[in-house]
């Protein structure tokens, strides 16, 4: 287990009035930016996602996220998904929201309302990497996995989720700036895996992912963001089986959101300009 969940109980619910104001304001300025960049990069009104990325934080600070209207959450790792998701399940309900992949089930057994069917969603991601020996856990809880890189693993998550008569939503997460320490597959490997991934039964290719390059060359990483655009463009005017659902580009966080909206992102994964530093990596 990481170091850092020794340090701090990812489970804790309270935080004080401070704190809250704090990622209140986060988010607000990020909408607000999200908002502005739309406009001024001629994107449609609220056709970019705002997924906060919610790593080394607690369930006290992700529900101020939440009331503060972000869009969806993204887990890097199954430990904290799994310390934290029934105090979010609960928390969420409360408010009439169903977080995650929850089934029916699980929503009628911690709610008592009529209609289940008609609670709101608030979708939850995986967008750090995922071993083969986590898969199950994670089929319960999780959406979208956004972080496949491989066939042999969209294979396996395909198997279990068809086990399960689940449809799991994956991303093709691109290795667009070649940093050998960072995930995703070759650039020029993705629109054939792509095209291989998305006829699997038990997955649905919603799109594609990557993390910006680190560097601080502007067209560098706007050069990156364009290049995962034009290959969700031709995957999904391929026409090949499963590619219909080709749409989302997830790309772009706390500093290099403006150019990816810029360039098409339709989901951009935002920590540190929410949550402020983190104290733990
Ligand atoms: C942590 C993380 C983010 C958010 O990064 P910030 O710099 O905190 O905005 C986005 N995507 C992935 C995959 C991450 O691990």
């Amino acid at each position: 287990m990481t170091a850092y969940m020794d340090h701090k109980d990812l489970a804790n619910e309270t935080i004080d009035a401070a704190r809250i104001q704090e990622i209140t304001d986060g988010a607000h300025r990020v909408l607000d930016l999200i908002a502005q960049t739309e406009f001024t990069s001629g994107r449609e009104e609220g056709s970019v996602t705002l997924l906060a990325a919610t790593k080394t934080r607690d369930v006290g600070e992700i529900m101020a996220a939440i009331d503060a209207g972000v869009h969806m959450i993204g887990e890097n790792r199954p430990q904290e998904v799994i310390a934290k998701i029934d105090g979010l399940r609960y928390a969420c309900l409360q408010r009439g929201i169903v977080l995650g992949a929850s089934d029916m089930q699980t929503v009628a057994r911690l709610d008592e309302t009529d209609d289940p069917e008609a609670l709101d969603r608030l979708p939850l991601h995986l967008i750090g990497q995922l071993q083969s020996n986590k898969i199950g856990k994670m089929l319960p809880d999780v959406n979208t996995i956004e972080s496949v890189d491989s066939f042999e693993l969209a294979e396996k998550i395909a198997r279990r989720a068809a086990a399960r008569e689940q449809t799991v939503g994956v991303l093709l997460e691109v290795n667009e700036s070649g940093e050998p320490t960072k995930s995703g597959c070759a650039p020029d490997e993705a629109f054939e895996l792509a095209l291989r991934i998305a006829q699997l039964e038990g997955l649905e290719l919603q799109g594609l992912m990557t993390v910006g390059a680190h560097v601080d060359d502007e067209r560098e990483i706007r050069r990156g963001f364009a290049h995962l655009r034009d290959v969700r463009d031709r995957v999904r005017d391929s026409d090949a089986e499963g590619t219909a659902t080709c749409a989302e580009l997830s790309m772009g966080m706390s500093g290099d959101m403006t150019y990816a909206i810029d360039e098409g992102a339709t989901i951009v994964r935002i920590g540190q300009a929410i949550f402020g530093d983190r104290d733990f990596k």
